[in-house]
């Protein structure tokens, strides 16, 4: 089971050209199957599609960790209410939990704030085997610093209280460097902003608002931030297009239908580990001697 390609590239941004946040619809179902159906049959058949891409996740994670060469990190970005937590809960229902491991990034620590923007990630990096999930990830700190740029003062930079004019464009540049590093260490990387309209943020925050086994979810920063909500836009499509690398491209994934987001995220992970082309070691002679000795041992035991 894979994603149509022309699905993919058309979630992915293309590296060097605009990632057009404002043309693309959060509410599309490019997923194709159903498109005609009533919405519970529809939902049906995606989730029918979501269930076998979870289970080819699960095989390909077992893949991965045979083959010992390669992680795979997949960073998730979105505002608030993009459905991140479900995302993951949802797409990684299948994988073994020895084989992957979530980190949620919130405001950093005194300890983070005295390192360089990219230490507790790199602290956080997925072994060779496994799949890493970044819920946020050290984007935050091209996203929530630039709309808040106050926040900088607590990270002691050089030059501050005026820090570096082009510190936008260095740390995509650190990012982008981070990121090829990684790639070329054996870390496949997959970055998916979950791409929620205004519209339905208000209805899910106002969801939060209405249903007491959700209150807990409900934080007030979640208010104040949504009045921000054109410079996130705005932060969101400059660090995008500046950081959508070959080796590390970014999915615009439209979040506004959960399920269509879900189904297509686990497609995506899917095609990705895919890419990498795994198989499983081969058996030398001398271990397949090994193996037949040892065989023949426990069943003279
Ligand atoms: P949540 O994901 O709802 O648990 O919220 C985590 C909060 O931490 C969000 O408001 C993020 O914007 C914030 N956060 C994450 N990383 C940073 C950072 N580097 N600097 C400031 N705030 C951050
Ligand atoms: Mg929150």
């Amino acid at each position: 089971m894979s994603l149509d390609g022309a699905i993919t590239s058309m979630l992915a941004v293309t590296p060097g050209k605009p990632a057009s946040l404002a043309k693309r619809d959060p509410a599309a179902r490019p997923e194709g199957p159903g498109g005609s159906l009533p919405k519970a049959e529809r939902r049906q058949l995606l989730d029918e599609e979501l269930g076998g891409f979870t289970a080819e996740l699960a095989a390909a994670q077992e893949l991965l960790y045979a083959s010992g060469t390669w992680a795979v990190l997949v960073i998730l970005q979105g505002l608030d209410a993009a459905g991140k937590d479900g995302t993951i809960k949802h797409v990684m229902s299948g994988v073994n939990p020895q084989g992957c491991e979530v980190v949620s990034f919130k405001q950093p620590s005194a300890e983070e704030l005295d390192h360089d923007f990219l230490w507790r990630a790199a602290k956080s990096l997925p072994a060779s085997g496994r799949i890493g999930i970044f819920n946020r990830s050290y984007y935050e700190d091209v996203i929530v610093v630039r709309v808040h740029p106050d926040l900088l003062a607590a990270q002691h930079l050089p030059g501050h209280p005026e820090p570096a004019p082009a510190l936008w464009k260095q740390r995509y540049e650190d990012i982008n460097a981070f990121e090829r590093h990684l790639e070329r260490s054996g870390v496949r990387i997959v970055k998916c902003f979950l791409h929620l309209s205004k519209r339905e943020q208000k209805k899910r925050l106002l969801e939060r608002l209405d249903n007491p086994a959700k209150y807990w979810k409900f934080s007030e920063a979640d208010l104040s931030e949504r009045g921000y909500w054109d410079d996130y836009q705005a932060a969101y499509e400059e660090a995008l297009t500046a950081t959508s690398t070959p080796w590390a491209p970014w999915y615009v994934v439209p979040a506004d239908h959960k399920h269509v987001m879900r189904a297509l995220v686990a497609g995506i992970l899917v095609e990705t580990i895919g890419s990498l082309g795994l198989a499983v070691p081969e058996v030398t002679p001398a271990k397949l001697d090994l193996i037949h000795d040892a065989k023949a041992r426990l069943l003279g035991d």
